[in-house]
């Protein structure tokens, strides 16, 4: 990351304060705050049913929060009344049912949340896909990929509007495990590329490890635990945390 100190007065490209989520009187998520910065990989670990998939719900706004207000670029995009629509909120999202329409072509799939001239909607299409290796199915169908490739074209497609934010939720547990960690570093590093904040949210504590400049650690609807994740690996906050980091998943 830069040092420049004007970029480094910038507001978080996103914060989440005091957030709130309650399912039959109980508080799935319980006072989450988080920022989270361009060019770096936030991660949301923690047990499965602990809010992850809710919080990031909230985010994306397809779910809203009973408390607590949300900021993209220090602007509020959403609180308990005023809300921006999931659509204008500039977020790409990846999830571990990644679903490719079938019908389209990896480059209409690439295209689909494009606007624009034909041709700038092309050559953001080649970039991506030059990027993510898949440049020569550019004109095949989802069905004569393979999964780790159709996970690419996803990976592909949320990026292709240039999403302020990226929300990630297990997007790699699908994936066979001999494939899981070439997609890890390779989707890691197109991410680096790309001016953009992303969220990943993963049970896997090795997985945290491998691709988050921060991890915060969730339990129980609650952030228990933040930092750099050698930090945070090494010095579980309790013993729940020990537990939670030496469980194999
Ligand atoms: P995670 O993604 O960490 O596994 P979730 O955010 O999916 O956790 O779920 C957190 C808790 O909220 C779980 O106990 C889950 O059963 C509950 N929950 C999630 N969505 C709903 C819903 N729509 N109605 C009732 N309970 C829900
Ligand atoms: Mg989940």
């Amino acid at each position: 990351m830069t040092s420049s100190p004007a970029l480094n007065s910038e507001p978080p490209r996103l914060e989440i304060r005091n957030i709130r989520r309650f399912f039959d009187g109980r508080a799935v998520v319980d006072d989450v705050s988080l920022q989270i910065r361009a060019g770096q990989v936030t991660c949301l670990l923690g047990p499965s049913g602990c809010g992850k998939s809710t919080t990031l719900r909230m985010i994306a706004g397809v779910e809203m929060q009973d408390e607590g207000e949300i900021y993209v670029d220090g602007k509020l995009i959403c609180d308990t009344v005023y809300r921006v629509p999931p659509e204008r909120r500039e977020i790409g999202l990846m999830f571990q049912d990644f679903a490719l329409f079938p019908h389209l072509s990896v480059a209409d799939n690439v295209a689909f949340g494009l606007k624009g001239p034909r041709e700038e909607k092309r050559a953001r299409v080649e970039e991506l896909l030059r990027k993510v290796s898949l440049d020569r199915y550019i004109d095949e169908y989802p069905h004569q990929l393979s999964g780790g490739e159709q996970q690419r074209v996803a990976l592909a497609r949320a990026l292709a509007p240039r999403p302020r934010i990226m929300l990630m939720d297990e997007p790699f547990s699908g994936l066979d495990n001999r494939l899981r960690d070439g997609i890890r570093d390779e989707t890691l590093s197109l991410l680096k590329e790309e001016d953009t904040a992303v969220l990943l949210v993963t049970h896997e504590p090795e997985e945290a490890m491998r691709m988050a400049d921060e991890v915060a650690l969730m339990r129980g609807g609650k952030i228990v635990q933040q930092g750099a994740p050698y930090n945070v690996y090494t010095r579980p906050v309790d013993k729940a945390a020990v537990a939670f980091f030496s469980d194999v998943n």
